[in-house]
């Protein structure tokens, strides 16, 4: 039907060395192996789950320069994330959205005003150019400060006592990270890389140079929808497993020279908590924070920070991590208004920061570094040659990331052969599925709606505007596929009290034939909405399930499996919420 969609053709692994192979397929092995297919490098990538199934799904939906950075004097980072906010949110305006986040400032209040406006006043500064070349419904204004009566008017829920009034400032919102992220492995591919999910690094093979030095050999990885391996060689290795970069050293026999520090994050996904179109940020009475942020037609509610020492494997939302967010929200804002039935789904993600003895990990800084293993250590045999890693940044931050690990690798001489007809780094890409870099989303839905009304089978409203959002230029696709069976425009799950994203059959199909979902729940919680906003029903499961059969092929058996595997992830991830209080 379309030409560009991921795939999972192992033959064209066989009998090739790839410039580069990337291990994980979260936001930076994803951006890394969209710069160097992008520059001409001949790229692979494999990951063990799905594409941005954890940290990179795990985010609080930001795109943000980062004030909070500010505390720490890290300008630099500030000033690299908000011109990488704008680079972002251009190249992939279908999924970034403006956000306006409000502080109430109260009198006697850790953080005063006068600390805040200073704050905000280099922050504004530090992003003189935020607006250049952007399309009006991207542009951010300056911050600004509304009286205390005008918030109360607005937002009735804030408590009023000692309140002196707020500012505001604005970020950009991620309106599906989950999509963002597949974008950019589409865009990967668009460039030339080949990109597999559940495909699991099991081990390298190892080999010496005569300097006694180690390079590896090739990577033995398995797919893990068939069980066989496959041995994948390349000039050079890059290790982008986000929290399991230790993990993947280890396969390389690697010392453990290069630590990361793991903290955990959990958010709450609840029905929306009083009706606002900014997000808002409260201080507590012991000096944290927390925010309450409309998303998706629901308040995403964050966000912790509490150090982690187990595998990344085992990770589930920790009950005081749960209690913490939950007494935060009804012991500052009047009448208790968070009841656990409100939360419909809790996300945890794991940081990879770089440790850097930092006391706390929220005072850690989130800089990315990259490790380069052939040239970091005082003998020879230490190193292991071609062998790079990636450690700590933010989700704002992959474009630059993956640009800075391609210029490293080709300073490396095991791609010394390949550094002719190597094309320029291009800033302003389009990712897959944007109307363009720069171009405005809003102005692109109008275009859309114009063009849908011609269609054989014309989708509602609703579902055309989420169309939009969540495949931009490709809806397309979707509504090709509703005019050749116009049962396909029926939605997944019933109106749920408004709750229930504007989703259609049709988008399974596009999961599961141009988007390489191999499971229920690469369905359910990524190329949807739906099931990063709430567990989906178990009536709405089954379903999905039984549409999914008939082009997977699945029996009753692996169905029921399926539904098995998704209905447990939610058993675990909102298991907390039995121990909590009403
Ligand atoms: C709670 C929280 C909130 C955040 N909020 C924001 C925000 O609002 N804005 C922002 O800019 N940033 C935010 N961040 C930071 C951002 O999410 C991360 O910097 C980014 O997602 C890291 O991506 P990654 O690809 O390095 O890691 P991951 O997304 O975890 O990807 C690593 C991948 O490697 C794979 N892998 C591991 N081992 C193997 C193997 N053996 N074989 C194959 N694959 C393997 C894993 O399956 C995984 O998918 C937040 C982070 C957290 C935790």
């Amino acid at each position: 039907m379309h030409e560009l969609r991921l795939s999972r053709d192992f033959n064209r692994t066989r009998d090739r060395t790839f410039d580069v192979a990337i291990v994980g397929g979260g936001i930076t092995g994803v951006a890394i192996a969209r710069e160097a297919a992008a520059r001409g490098l001949d790229v692979c990538l494999v990951e063990k789950n799905d594409f941005g199934w954890f940290t990179s799904s795990a985010t609080s939906k930001l795109l943000h320069g980062g004030l909070r950075y500010l505390e720490h004097y890290e300008f630099g980072l500030v000033r690299e994330s908000i011109a990488e906010r704008r680079r972002v949110g251009n190249a992939s305006s279908h999924l970034v959205r403006e956000l306006g986040i409000r502080i109430p400032v109260y009198r006697g209040q850790k953080v005063g005003r006068f600390q805040l406006k200073l704050g905000f006043l280099i922050y504004d500064a530090l992003a003189w150019d935020r607006n250049k070349g952007v399309a009006e419904d991207l542009r951010l204004p300056r911050h600004n400060w509304l009286s205390a009566g005008r918030l109360s008017q607005m937002v009735p829920a804030v408590p009023s006592a000692n309140l002196r009034g707020a500012f505001t400032y604005y970020e950009y919102q991620s309106v599906h990270p989950e999509r963002l992220t597949l974008d950019w492995a589409l865009t990967a591919v668009r460039a030339g890389a080949l990109l597999f999910n559940h495909t699991r690094l099991e081990r390298f093979e190892m080999g010496k140079e005569p300097d006694g030095s180690r390079r590896i050999d090739a990577a033995i990885v398995k797919d893990l929808e068939s069980g066989s391996e496959h041995t994948l060689r390349a000039r050079v290795f890059v290790n982008a497993s986000g929290p399991w970069m230790e993990e993947v050293l280890g396969l390389a026999g690697n010392q453990p020279g290069h630590r990361l520090s793991k903290s955990t994050g959990i958010h709450f996904v609840t029905r929306p908590l009083f009706n606002h179109d900014h997000g808002l940020l409260f201080y507590t009475k012991d000096g944290g924070t927390f925010f309450v942020i409309p998303w998706q037609g629901h308040s995403l509610i964050g966000l912790t920070d509490a150090p982690y020492e187990g595998s990344p494997d085992d990770v589930v939302p920790r009950q005081f991590e749960v209690e913490q967010i939950y007494s935060y929200v009804n012991e500052t804002l009047p009448g208790r208004p968070l009841r656990p039935d409100m939360i419909r789904n809790i996300i945890v993600g794991i940081r990879p920061l770089v440790f850097s003895g930092e006391k706390t990990t929220r005072a850690a800084s989130r800089k990315f570094e990259i490790y380069d293993h052939g040239h970091e250590h005082h003998s020879a045999e230490e190193g292991i040659r071609g062998f790079v890693s990636v450690a700590g940044g933010k989700w704002t931050t992959s474009r630059r990331l993956g640009h800075d690990v391609v210029e490293e690798l080709l300073h490396k001489s095991e791609l010394a052969g390949r550094r002719t007809n190597i094309r320029p780094s291009d800033r302003r890409y389009p990712v897959v599925g944007s109307c363009g870099y720069g171009e405005s989303a809003r102005d692109y839905l109008a275009y859309a709606r114009e063009q849908a009304r011609s269609r054989k089978h014309p989708v509602d409203e609703d579902v055309l505007k989420q169309l939009v959002q969540s495949y931009g230029t490709r809806h397309t696709e979707i509504l090709d596929r509703i005019d050749q069976d116009p049962d396909l425009a029926a939605p997944i799950e019933a109106a749920n009290e408004g709750l229930a994203p504007h989703e259609v059959l049709a988008q399974i199909d596009q999961a599961i034939e141009a988007e390489s979902a191999q499971s229920l729940d690469d369905i359910v919680r990524r190329r949807l909405l739906l099931g990063t906003v709430g567990r989906p029903t178990d009536e709405t499961l089954a379903r999905i399930a039984s549409h999914a059969a008939r082009l997977t092929g699945w029996d009753e058996k692996r169905r029921e499996r399926e539904i098995e595997q998704v209905v447990e992830f939610y058993r675990r991830a909102l298991e907390p919420l039995k121990h909590l209080r009403d």
